[in-house]
């Protein structure tokens, strides 16, 4: 078991890899507790904890909907929750985004925490203090910074994990992996087939690996006025994929990722040997790094969702494996790119 310490300004937060989940009552105050859970994760694991009242979500991104939200802040009002009572969020990246957004805005904010159960939301969703919600088509336009007391990732629920929710983990690990260390990144080469089997010591060794590069970011950068925009490689383009296209979170993320990298070493900033290595290691954990898409309608969707009338863009690229850098392009210069 391994403890790691995330101090915001908006709280402080301890994440426990590998602890089994059923020791969660251990790092509950004692309050009177409500859980937020999805169907899924209901019929897996909710059961141990039959004396707390529990809601459980439909699973999937279309529950953020603020106006769905409203009945779990009902729900919540019929049980008599207060001040002093604790929300325990236990799922994925939606539920810790729902449950830690209720809680912090409920009655001006009640305590909470996570039992983290996909590997995405284990190795980022859950890990930073960001919560949010939808609005017209808008992610997480409404939400919160606001630090879990705890988050516990508890390796053997990934066992019940759809493989392709797993591979969406993998993208953002490699993600950490290249904007931080080299090393990390050889270690990812080296270990890819031991983490897609769930092997341990490897996939305990990797996810603990991957929250301390996002916890050291949130800790340096709590509200993303500097170096947490690291956390945005491969998303801008990434998310455009996202977007018009429907795919999963992580596959787009891998696609940005291809996109970040390419211009990079258009650039001249990495080479093209490093370009091949990471396209490699992102095709080795079963990630997409082409799509039929034309980049231009990336690129359109990609400034539309900027919602802002800026004319330039913060791009996070590589100047080597584990050297990020942020910079500042032009739309146009972008654009030329993408044509
Ligand atoms: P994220 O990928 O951001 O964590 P979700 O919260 O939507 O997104 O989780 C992805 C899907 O995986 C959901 O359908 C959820 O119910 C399911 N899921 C999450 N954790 C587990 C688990 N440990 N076992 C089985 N299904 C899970
Ligand atoms: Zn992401």
């Amino acid at each position: 078991m391994e403890t790691i310490l995330i101090e915001g300004q908006n709280g402080k937060s301890t994440i426990i890899v590998d602890e089994r989940f059923e020791e969660v009552t251990k790092y509950l105050p004692k309050k009177k507790h409500f859980i937020i859970t999805d169907k899924n994760i209901e019929k897996y694991y909710a059961t141990v904890f039959p004396e707390a009242p529990f809601f459980s979500i439909n699973p999937g991104e279309p529950s953020k909907q603020l106006g769905y939200i409203e009945s779990i802040y009902r729900w919540l009002l019929e049980n008599n929750a207060d001040r002093n009572s604790f929300i325990l969020g236990i799922g994925g990246g939606v539920v810790c985004d729902i449950a830690g957004f209720v809680a912090s805005t409920y009655m001006r904010g009640v305590e909470f925490g996570f039992v983290s159960t996909s590997l995405l939301s284990q190795v980022d969703a859950s890990v930073g203090g960001k919560n949010g919600v939808d609005l017209d088509g808008y992610k997480n336009i409404i939400g919160t910074f606001t630090q879990p007391r705890f988050v516990l990732c508890d390796t053997r629920l990934l066992k019940t994990l759809p493989h392709e929710e797993l591979v969406n983990g993998f993208a953002e690990m490699v993600k950490h992996a290249l904007i931080s260390d080299i090393k990390l990144f050889e270690q990812l080469e080296h270990d890819c087939i031991a983490l897609l089997n769930l092997n341990q010591p490897e996939i305990s060794k990797h996810i603990a690996e991957s929250i301390r590069v996002k916890a050291s970011i949130v800790t340096a950068d709590e509200r993303e006025s500097g170096i947490r925009k690291l956390l945005n490689f491969g998303h801008t383009w990434g998310h455009a994929v996202e977007t018009l296209t429907g795919i999963s979170h992580g596959k787009a993320v891998s696609i940005g990722m291809e996109f970040a990298c390419r211009l990079s070493m258009e650039k001249g900033l990495i080479s093209n040997r490093d370009y091949l290595r990471i396209i490699n290691l992102l095709q080795s954990f079963g990630l997409p790094t082409c799509m039929n898409i034309e980049p231009s309608r990336v690129f359109k969707t990609l400034v539309k969702d900027k919602k802002r009338n800026a004319n330039s863009i913060d791009f996070v690229l590589l100047m080597g494996i584990g050297v990020p850098k942020i910079e500042t392009m032009a739309l146009e210069e972008l654009k030329k790119f993408a044509e």
